[in-house]
């Protein structure tokens, strides 16, 4: 089994990669963000509770987040491994992913950073505003309070898969192509 975290702040394009990988390497994709979208979209008592952090950029509560995962992965029994985009997202997090692949041998393979500068982020991430309809992309302040939420909760996961020596930062700017080919070279020498 391939399990790969792919990671990075809002706006780093780990979306436009994942869809690239999961046909690369016949993944199935877990994005929490999509998954509440949905949620939200059916109007589900988890939509519900997930919205009010969601629209202002805040995080949604872990236990909320990881019995979320834990339900995906369930669902997915013959999967050939798992891109986790947008999550984990906070220590703990991370802490619960280890022990919920651990107790089925199907550990972490790497973790993929994308790294973009915050200027260019911001920037992509008005633009994403404008066609998406998302409301947390719809103004400066909730773009700064997301990157900032970033700065503080989740930057830190990058230290927990240092530790483990799976960390591996990528240039995220660039074209599609050649930041897609740098990540499966990371893949391939963990393969
Ligand atoms: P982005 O495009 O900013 O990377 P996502 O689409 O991944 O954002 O997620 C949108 C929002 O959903 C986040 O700002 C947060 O409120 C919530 N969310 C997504 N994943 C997580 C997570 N792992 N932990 C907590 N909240 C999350």
């Amino acid at each position: 089994m391939l399990n790969i975290v792919l990671f990075g702040p809002p706006g780093a394009g780990k979306g436009t990669q994942s869809e690239k990988l999961m046909a690369e390497y016949q993944l199935d994709h877990i994005s929490t963000g999509d998954l509440f979208r949905k949620h939200l979209s059916e109007g589900t008592e988890l939509g519900q509770k997930a919205q009010e952090y969601m629209d202002e950029g805040f995080l949604v509560p872990d236990e909320v987040v990881i019995g979320m995962v834990e339900d995906k992965i369930q669902s997915e029994p013959n999967s050939n491994g798992f891109i986790f985009d947008g999550f984990p997202r906070t220590v703990k997090q991370a802490e619960a992913l280890d022990r919920l692949l651990n107790a089925n041998n199907t550990p972490i393979c790497c973790m993929i950073a994308l790294e973009v500068p915050f200027e260019e982020l911001k920037k992509r991430l008005l633009e994403r505003g404008k066609i998406s309809g998302r409301a947390d992309d719809q103004s400066e302040d909730k773009i700064n309070n997301r990157i900032q939420v970033y700065l503080d909760e989740t930057l830190p996961v990058s230290e927990f898969y240092k530790t483990q020596s799976k960390f591996n930062g990528v240039n995220g700017v660039g074209t599609i192509d050649t930041i897609f080919e740098k990540i499966c070279a990371v893949i391939e020498s963990f393969k």
